[in-house]
């Protein structure tokens, strides 16, 4: 494997460095290499050690002339493929500085950081070593492809995915559900707690909240099926129950270790349907007295 590093000093952003390595990388194999990949672009070692104190690290110069990566060996094999990816996205991200140590030292919490403030530059830069090793690992153009040949959303193509990419199941939800073109929320439990919601932004607000128990009327809650089961639910159970359509779909899967995957879909056509089919109620009269057939309610 070769990679032209000079191409890739331009690239300022997580996708750019992506795109570029696709693109000298035509027939790049999957799952990615990673480890390949990381000698390939100067990495000389990739060192894994026992420790509490952090899940990652990088000792590297300014220019990025090579980079040794530190890993937490006692993390499991498809964690340390993330971390060698984050790892890998401090290096290659030429405007990532490291702390006061003079050194990348990335934390549990760290790896887990989606998002960022304008002004906090720390964060920033955790969240875009977090959607490079995502992004790499799980290479938009044939990820999509694979869900598009997969069809709808389906919890089990969540966990097909994340075996043949060679990632966490966490992994491949939060790609899944940011990506796929049917709109669809994956949530994960741990003994029927909310630990997670992952949706796209178009996605109705999950009124579930982390922390808080499955909603007790939600097929989750009473589910210990490990084959993915799905099921007609009440709009309310999970989202703002005022909206349309007045039914969604949820999809539960019980995992290892008391942990539960739920996915939500809301059949956007079914509203377009209904309100085609003048589909009327006091909102519609009062505001729109003509009510033009194709009247969206908000
Ligand atoms: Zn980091």
């Amino acid at each position: 494997m070769q990679i032209d590093r000079i191409e890739l000093a331009d690239c300022t952003s997580p996708e750019r460095v992506i795109s570029e390595i696709l693109r000298q990388l035509p027939d790049l194999q999957i799952p990615v290499p990673i480890e390949d990949l990381a000698v390939a672009v100067g990495i000389t070692d990739i060192h894994r050690m026992t420790t509490q104190n952090f899940e990652g690290g990088l000792i590297t110069q300014p220019e990025r002339r090579d980079g040794v990566i530190l890993v937490n060996g006692t993390a499991n094999r498809l964690r340390q493929r993330y971390t060698i990816g984050h790892e890998l996205g401090h290096f290659l991200i030429a405007a990532h500085k490291p702390g006061t140590s003079g050194q990348f030292t990335c934390s549990k919490a760290d790896m887990s950081i989606r998002k960022a403030g304008r002004d906090d530059r720390y964060k920033r830069m955790e969240s875009e070593a977090n959607r490079f090793s995502a992004g790499m690992l799980m290479p938009l153009p044939m990820f999509k492809a694979d869900m598009r040949s997969q069809g709808a959303p389906d919890l089990q193509n969540v966990v097909a995915l994340a075996a043949r990419y060679d990632v966490s199941k966490e992994a491949a939800a939060i790609h899944y559900s940011t990506y796929h073109h049917d709109m669809c929320a994956i949530i994960l439990s741990q003994d029927d707690i909310i630990r997670r919601v992952y949706k796209p932004s178009r996605f109705p607000f999950v009124e579930a909240a982390i922390g808080k128990p499955l909603p007790h009327n939600s097929l989750s809650s009473g589910s210990q099926n490990s084959e993915a089961e799905w099921d007609e639910v009440d709009r309310g159970v999970w989202l703002a129950s005022l909206e349309r359509p007045s039914s969604i779909n949820e999809q539960a899967l019980s995992l290892a270790g008391g942990w539960k995957m739920t996915m939500l879909i809301v059949d956007e056509t079914e509203d377009e349907s209904e309100v085609d089919e003048g589909f009327r109620d006091t909102f519609d009269v009062w505001e729109n007295p003509q009510f033009p057939s194709k009247s969206r309610r908000r």
